[in-house]
Order: C-alpha cells, then sequence, then structure tokens
C-alpha cells in the first residue's frame, strides 16, 4: 500500500542529510529535466542538503552530470561506476575491478551477438557508445516493445549468466553483482567517506521503476513518483511513499516537503 508523501513524520525528514535520486521519469519528462525539478535539486543543495544521482545511464554521462549539476556524486549504469569532483578536478571509481571488467565484457558481448541473432528487431540503447560496464537495449525509450518482448530478452539475458534490470526506458544486461543499493552505498564510502548503511533513515531515495527497486528497499525513507504506479505491477517491492504529482513535478513536491520541515 502506497502512503501518499503527506503522511511521512516531519520529525523524520528534519533528520535528513541528503537525497539519493533517479533521474529518468523521476526528474525528467518525455527525456529532458523539468524545470521545477531542477529548481528543486538547486533548492535542496543550497539547504545544504548533500545530493547523490544514480541512474541507469551510461558512466560518460555521470562525468557530465557531475560537473553541470548540483550533486556531490553521480553514480551510473545502476551502479555499476560513479563520477565525482575532487578540488575541481573529475574522478571515478567502478563496482568491478580491472579482470572482472575484462571478463564481463566478454559476456556482454555474448548477449549482444544473441540478440541480433535470435530478435534483430530489438536494437541497443541510443547511450550505448557512453556506457563502460553494462549493455542496455531500448525497451520504450525510442522504441515500444511488447511485454512477451521484454520477456524474451530478460531469458536471454538471463540465460547468458548475468542479471536483467528494467527502467521505465531500457531492459540492462548486468554483468556483475551492482544494483542502485549497493552501487550507491559503495561510490559514497569510496569517495565522500560517507557510510549509508549505518545511518540509512537519514537518507531519502526518491524513484519511479523497477531498476529503482532495491534502493526502494534499503532505504527506508523511500519515494516514488506518481507515475510509479503504472510500473508497480512489474515490481516484487513498491515504494512506502508516493507523491501526487508525477516525474519532476513529483521530485518538486518531495523536495518542497522535505524543505518546509527544516524552515
Ligand atoms: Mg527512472
Amino acid at each position: 500500500m502506497l502512503q501518499p508523501l503527506a503522511n511521512l513524520d516531519a520529525t523524520v525528514l528534519r533528520r535528513v542529510r541528503g537525497v539519493i535520486f533517479d533521474v529518468d521519469d523521476t526528474i525528467t519528462r518525455r527525456g529532458r529535466v523539468e524545470a521545477v525539478a531542477y529548481e528543486a535539486l538547486w533548492q535542496l543543495a543550497d539547504a545544504g542538503l548533500i545530493l547523490i544521482a544514480v541512474t541507469g545511464r551510461p558512466l560518460g554521462w555521470t562525468d557530465v552530470l557531475a560537473h553541470l549539476w548540483p550533486v556531490q556524486l553521480a553514480v551510473g549504469e545502476n551502479g555499476a561506476g560513479w563520477t565525482w569532483l575532487e578540488s575541481g578536478r573529475v574522478r571515478e571509481g567502478y563496482f568491478q575491478n580491472t579482470e572482472d571488467q575484462q571478463s564481463a565484457s566478454e559476456a556482454l558481448a555474448r548477449v549482444r551477438m544473441r540478440v541480433e541473432r535470435e530478435m534483430p528487431h530489438v536494437e541497443v540503447s541510443g547511450d550505448h557508445r557512453a556506457r563502460r560496464c553494462d549493455l542496455a537495449f531500448d525497451v520504450a525509450e525510442h522504441a515500444r516493445l511488447s511485454a512477451d518482448d521484454v520477456e524474451a530478452l530478460r531469458r536471454i539475458i538471463t540465460n547468458e549468466g548475468l542479471r536483467c534490470s528494467i527502467s521505465s526506458v531500457h531492459a540492462h544486461a548486468v554483468p556483475g553483482e551492482w544494483n542502485k543499493a549497493v552501487g550507491v552505498v559503495r561510490a559514497a564510502r569510496s569517495a565522500l567517506s560517507l557510510d549509508l548503511e549505518s545511518e540509512r533513515d537519514r537518507w531519502l531515495f526518491i524513484g519511479d521503476s523497477a531498476n529503482d527497486e532495491p534502493a526502494f528497499d534499503f532505504f527506508p525513507l523511500n519515494v516514488g513518483v506518481a507515475n510509479v504506479r503504472s510500473q508497480l505491477a512489474r515490481m516484487a517491492s513498491h515504494p512506502t511513499w508516493v507523491t501526487e504529482a508525477d516525474r519532476g513535478q513529483g521530485f518538486a513536491e518531495m523536495a518542497t516537503r522535505l524543505l518546509e520541515t527544516r524552515a
């Protein structure tokens, strides 16, 4: 049962140190960051909250997000790696060591060949060239794959021994143990020396779809933007709270609620 965000206790929100947020369909609408959501990011940052973006998007993109957005850390490819700035210089970290990355790229090549052969109408994601650790297929960004196709794609990926994670736009072949929760925890420890595990009730996570499930599970303060309702059937675990507004407007609603508890 999703609870309205308004029911979230103000005393709990007052203790929050930072916000961990998904990007696609959490702060974007039709692929672009909504103005109210971007404004909300700055308001949260100006109030002294630590901001961490965590997305299924490529690590090539997190390099840009860490530079341009008011975030301390940007985690990409669902936890496979991360980017942050140290004295203005870009730094990067990875969930896997170099050897594991090598065998992972071989496994990804096998998946890609099988999909090309068995499902020739399925395309890799348009952001593929900026990826470093995973492989994503377009299911609903430009393509409109049927539920049966998404299921067939999931079977190929898991038959090749990889995990499959599905966002509102992509199906990811994941050649490692990371997900958005363990990825963010490891990234925050290595990049920011923050131990999210020991204070997980002081971090608010907000997202919208199935690749956010591990983070909905891990962070007790977890919020779905209203459009998460359309994804619930695909998800085993659901967010506890939900905003009234969808996408970036829902994110802004969360920010307003969080900031009013600190006024
Ligand atoms: Mg999303």
